[in-house]
């Protein structure tokens, strides 16, 4: 029997991988701008960097990890999200002493074990981007508007950015407590997992996706309501900012995150478009984590896009594969191996050429011609190569014009799409 990929686990194909390559350029140039570099961490890393930094009562550390133990018996995991990997080889190469100010983002593969379905996969891919160094709320707005920036790039602008604060360790317990005694009160109308995270972590339980629960908390209390006055002026900052930079935004007091090291400042961008898999990109502070991971005692904050999403999103503007610049077809043995020449001619001068290489017919070669949607042809047969002259078919116009083999590089050049 064949074998197939891994449930959830997706091959991107040519006609696909565009829309990917366009992504992820777009992320690179946009990136740059804001003065960010790229870093990229191994796929694989001990299972101890996630349980200590994504949380062991979250999600993803409870029940999402693709863990493992290799031939020495080390514990390891396929990385589950970006972020911990980022911190951990910002500490280990002592980033911060290069700059005190660090911009990173990166791209890639992600792995969850998840029920797969649109727009969740058990492999996914993220783009995310990391500032560590400051505390200023002047870069949650930045970060914010380089996101913002970005969708507006790609064209994407069916998206909400949603802002929130979850304090910090200062005022956090409080509303902890105060949850905790809300959720007591409604314990019979939570879902088992909700019974359960009440006690555990009990911030998720506004995070459930079950209805009777998402009802349950309806009159909540807000973790707005309970920030102390430094998270309060930070979070009136990030807002102002955002204001001043015109980045439209609304405040959502029930978003939580489902990872443990987020504080103050924390975000998503949603969408309606995609049903219950409606976060495109979230993110928020970290200021604790790289110190909890022995580095330094800076903060942090970033974001990560879910690349799979959007390209759910981007399939309406699908971007097309290039096509060719030129097909050259060709009749009999001498001919094709001057088409094989004039190709690689070509394409040294970066020009996309195309041709036959198994001797099919010629009806054959003009329909694959047709086919890849090739911009000109051009028909190579023995009265061609005795001529040195030959016929440049225009296959948009319907036209030709008459050319010497020898001028076809130089005419190509310059006028191809690639070049
Ligand atoms: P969700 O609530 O959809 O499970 P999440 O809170 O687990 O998302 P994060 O850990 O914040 O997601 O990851 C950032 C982004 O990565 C998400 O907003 C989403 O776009 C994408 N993402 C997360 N998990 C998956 C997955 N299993 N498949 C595809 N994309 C995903
Ligand atoms: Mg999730």
């Amino acid at each position: 029997m064949a074998i197939n990929a891994i449930k959830g686990m997706n091959d991107i194909l040519p006609g696909d991988v565009e829309t990917w390559q366009f992504l992820e350029t777009a992320a690179r140039r946009v990136f740059g701008t804001y003065g960010f570099a790229e870093i990229r961490t191994p796929v694989v890393e001990k299972t101890d960097l996630f349980c200590r930094s994504i949380g062991e009562t979250t999600d993803i550390v409870e029940k999402e990890m693709y863990t493992f133990n290799d031939k020495s018996d080390n514990s390891l995991t396929l990385r589950p999200e970006g972020t911990a990997p980022v911190m951990r080889a910002f500490i280990q190469n002592r980033l911060h002493t290069l700059d005190p100010v660090n911009k990173l983002y990166y791209m890639g593969p992600m792995f969850r074990y998840e029920r797969p379905q649109k727009g969740r996969y058990r492999q996914f891919h993220q783009i995310g981007a990391e500032v560590i160094g400051v505390e200023s709320p002047l870069i949650d707005a930045q970060v914010l508007a380089m996101l913002h920036h970005y969708f507006c790039e790609i064209g994407i602008d069916a998206v909400q950015l949603q802002v929130n604060s979850l304090g910090c360790p200062e005022c956090r317990p409080g509303y902890r407590q105060a949850l905790t005694l809300f959720l007591e009160s409604r314990l019979t109308s939570l879902c088992t997992d909700c019974q359960r995270r009440y006690k555990t972590n009990p911030l998720r339980v506004l995070d459930c996706k079950v209805p009777g629960c998402k009802e349950a908390t309806k009159e909540a209390p807000s973790v707005l309501q309970h920030l102390c006055v430094s998270c309060e002026d930070h979070f009136s900052a990030v807002k102002e900012n955002l204001t001043a930079l015109d980045i439209p935004f609304a405040v959502n007091a029930r978003m939580v995150r489902g990872l443990d090291y987020y504080v103050r400042t924390t975000f998503e961008l949603v969408t309606d478009q995609l049903g219950s898999q409606n976060a495109v990109a979230a993110g928020g502070r970290y200021d604790g984590l790289v110190e909890s991971l022995d580095g330094p005692a800076l903060p942090g904050i970033g974001f990560a896009i879910g690349v799979e999403r959007l390209v759910l999103m981007k399939v309406s503007a699908k971007i097309s594969a290039p096509r060719p610049d030129i097909f050259l077809a060709s009749v009999g043995q001498e001919a094709t191996e001057k088409a094989f020449v004039l190709m690689s001619q070509l394409q040294r001068a970066g020009v996309r050429a195309e041709m036959d290489y198994q001797g099919k017919s010629l009806k054959a070669q003009m329909r694959r011609a047709n086919r890849l949607q090739a911009r000109y042809a051009l028909i190579l047969g023995e009265q061609e190569l005795q001529t040195g002259l030959a016929d440049l078919k225009d296959m948009d116009q319907s036209s030709q014009q008459q050319i010497k083999l020898g001028d076809l590089v130089g005419l190509m050049e310059g006028s191809g799409s690639s070049a």
